[in-house]
């Protein structure tokens, strides 16, 4: 008898250590909905220190129309039966074409006081991606990406071969002076006068780095597309170029799985790979998206002082937009659905 209960005993013990408990000391700030739908897109513009208290009002309404007309314009594609990869880029070039966020006009500047942007496009049907890092002179770094995809025997051009490419092909350049923003260039200011003060590197200073968008849909035939749009960090040198334009870290997108894009602390998400973890996780641990999604980002990253966040759509048009930060520009739309998010709101 006594060996029973000591064999029951034991066996109570194995059960709790199994338990994932971890799973549930996850403090997730995201916001799922684990309902299919025969099309989603979902958005960000960036994650970071975004609190209520540091935005106007009057910011926050001009930051969540942009929201709003960047996912109606995806959404309006797919709707259609338009394809995932047209409402990707469509999407993204109404961000980057605004002020607001860390992408073609707005984008941060660099510690030589230029703009250098890098940007990532993945077709999730093809496994066919493009992407482009430390372009200067590209209207909407987004188009240029895909047009590598499409038009290119390449993955990722950078700096002037990038231009050259652009310019055979008929891709929109501008001069460097369109992205200037008053803000960024203040920021920069004050990341430099932080750095001779108590040197200061941008990679410790988790403000200089939001901003950056990035898309993820579903279309009608079940395909799949990201892409991800950047100016990099604030103050950043050595043509330093983060994960944004690199696939399975700032972007991925694969039919069997999800579509991804991320944002934040680019040096972290190209070390632990972050889109194609999750991807990985789903196909050969057969996770759901929410699950793979919230333990790399609020786990695998958080462990190791990565910050970020990521959103994405899986190919039953389930949406996740996990975070680590206080806050994440962030939205989604399905048929009848439609939610835009910027603190650490789950409602
Ligand atoms: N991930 C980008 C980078 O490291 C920055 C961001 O997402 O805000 O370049």
């Amino acid at each position: 008898m006594k060996k029973y209960l000591s064999l029951l005993f034991f066996s109570l013990l194995f059960l709790l250590a199994c338990n994932p408990a971890e799973e549930k000391k996850l403090d997730i700030k995201e916001t799922t909905t684990m309902t299919p739908a025969p099309y989603a897109i979902a958005i960000h513009g960036g994650a970071g220190t975004i609190l209520k208290e540091n935005i106007t009002e009057e910011k926050e309404k001009a930051i969540r129309a942009v929201l709003d007309r960047a996912l109606e314009t995806g959404r309006k594609i797919l709707e259609a039966g338009g394809a995932s990869a047209d409402a990707v880029e469509q999407t993204i070039m109404i961000l980057e074409n605004s002020p607001h966020f860390n992408a073609a006009k707005g984008a941060v500047f660099n510690y030589d006081g230029k703009n250098e942007m890098d940007a990532s496009f993945m077709d999730g049907k093809t496994q066919n991606a493009g992407a482009i890092g430390g372009v200067s002179t590209i209207k909407n770094p987004i188009r240029l990406a895909r047009a590598v995809l499409e038009k290119s025997d390449h993955v990722l051009l950078t700096g002037n071969g990038a231009e050259t490419f652009a310019e055979e092909i008929g891709i929109e350049k501008v001069d460097p002076s369109y992205f200037r923003t008053e803000s960024r260039w203040e920021s920069l200011l004050r990341a430099k006068e932080k750095e001779a003060k108590s040197g200061f590197k941008f990679d410790q200073e988790p403000d200089f780095k939001y901003g950056t968008v990035g898309c993820a849909a579903l279309d009608r035939k079940g395909n799949l597309a990201a892409g991800t749009s950047t100016g990099g960090m604030t103050n950043k040198r050595y043509n330093r170029i983060g994960d944004s334009p690199v696939i399975g870290a700032g972007t991925y997108a694969n039919n069997a799985t999800c579509a991804i894009s991320s944002t934040g602390h680019g040096e972290y998400f190209m070390r632990y790979v972050v889109a194609y973890d999750i991807h990985a996780r789903m196909a050969y641990g057969k996770e759901s998206f929410q699950e793979a999604a919230n333990t790399v980002i609020m786990k695998t990253l958080k462990d190791q002082g990565g910050s970020g966040g990521i959103i994405g759509v899986d190919k039953f048009g389930n949406v996740a937009m996990p975070f680590n930060t206080p806050g994440m520009y962030r939205g989604y739309a399905k048929p009848d659905e439609k939610k835009i998010f910027i603190y650490g709101e789950t409602e």
